[in-house]
């Protein structure tokens, strides 16, 4: 039962029904005794100053902040930490006192779900399929992590882009070499969409030395066609679910102050993805 004291967090998103942020975060606070509740709040991109206005007001505690606002709800914030600011994307609110602080918690995500799996990052050759806002979270995370990093996207436009905003080398995807490469993330939506098996179908994956992994960090499906032709070149794999939930884990982590129930979290992200397994995938938005 909630009380005055109870704490209460969120995620803003337009939809923001299909999120799994909610039983994500919900199991974990439960999990840790924490007096909160936690929310889906729909929020019309026109509304996106009110909502947070509203949310500074009634002293909401932390957000996840989903698709369309993460490029946008800076506008609103007292400030943004270093990696929001070099991904241009917040998703994640934290309440400092009257501040409301914007951060990122997916590209360390990235990096912890790849470490949880044994993949060794610091000093990879890790290459980034894709130029969107996964893309850009991948990049920021891997490098930060001391990867050398490459990304390839199909139109040049915006390979060069985030390579030039990253300081990073860039191709498209018709250009682009697998040999030598010890990593390679798969950050565009093609995995989720109609061209699933075109796209996997025209990456070079043969060439892949046999010690690479593949990360996808597309997680509905989660064994997406990426994934699929990689295990059966005998390579490690790494799914996207493992992202999600760490960047779950550590946007929790920096509202309570204290390790978050990694297995809980887990956990209710497979609840959730069984649940899911009987909507059609395409329905399900990319992020938290
Ligand atoms: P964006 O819409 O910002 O970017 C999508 C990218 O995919 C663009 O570079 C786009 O290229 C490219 N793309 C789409 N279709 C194709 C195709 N058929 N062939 C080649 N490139 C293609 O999306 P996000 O970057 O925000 O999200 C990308 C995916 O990452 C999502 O689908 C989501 O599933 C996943 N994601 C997972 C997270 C996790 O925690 N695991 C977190 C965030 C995202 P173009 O610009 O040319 O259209």
């Amino acid at each position: 039962m909630s009380t005055a004291k109870t704490r209460l967090y969120g995620v803003i998103g337009w939809p923001v029904e299909h999120s799994w942020s909610p039983a994500i975060q919900s199991a974990a606070l439960s999990a840790l005794g924490v007096d909160a509740t936690y929310l889906a709040f729909a929020v019309h991109p026109e509304s996106l100053g009110a909502a947070i206005e509203g949310a500074r007001a009634l002293g909401i505690q932390g957000l996840n902040v989903t698709i369309p606002h993460k490029e946008r709800v800076d506008l609103f914030l007292d400030e943004v930490d270093e990696a929001a600011h070099a991904i241009g994307a917040v998703n994640t609110i934290v309440r400092e006192g009257e501040q409301l602080i914007g951060t990122n918690t997916d590209a360390a995500g990235l990096v912890r779900s790849l470490e949880e799996a044994g993949c060794a990052v610091d000093g990879a050759r890790a290459l980034v399929l894709g130029a969107g806002g996964a893309a850009r979270a991948a990049v920021h995370g891997l490098k930060s992590a001391g990867a050398r990093v490459e990304v390839a996207a199909r139109r040049p436009g915006p390979a060069r882009a985030l390579g030039r905003s990253f300081g990073v080398e860039a191709m498209t995807l018709d250009d682009v070499s697998f040999e030598s490469v010890d990593l390679l993330v798969q950050a565009t939506s093609a995995t989720m969409g109609a061209d699933a098996i075109a796209f996997a179908e025209a990456l070079p994956l043969d060439s892949l030395p046999t010690h690479a992994t593949v990360v996808d960090l597309v997680y509905t499906p989660r064994e997406t066609t990426v994934l699929r032709a990689a295990r059966a070149r005998g390579l490690a794999t790494v799914e996207g679910v493992g992202m999600l939930v760490w960047q779950a884990a550590l946007a929790l982590e920096r509202w309570l102050g204290r390790p978050a129930p990694i297995d809980v979290m887990r956990e209710a992200a497979e609840g959730a993805a069984s649940m899911r397994s009987g909507e059609k995938s395409a329905r399900s938005g990319p992020d938290p």
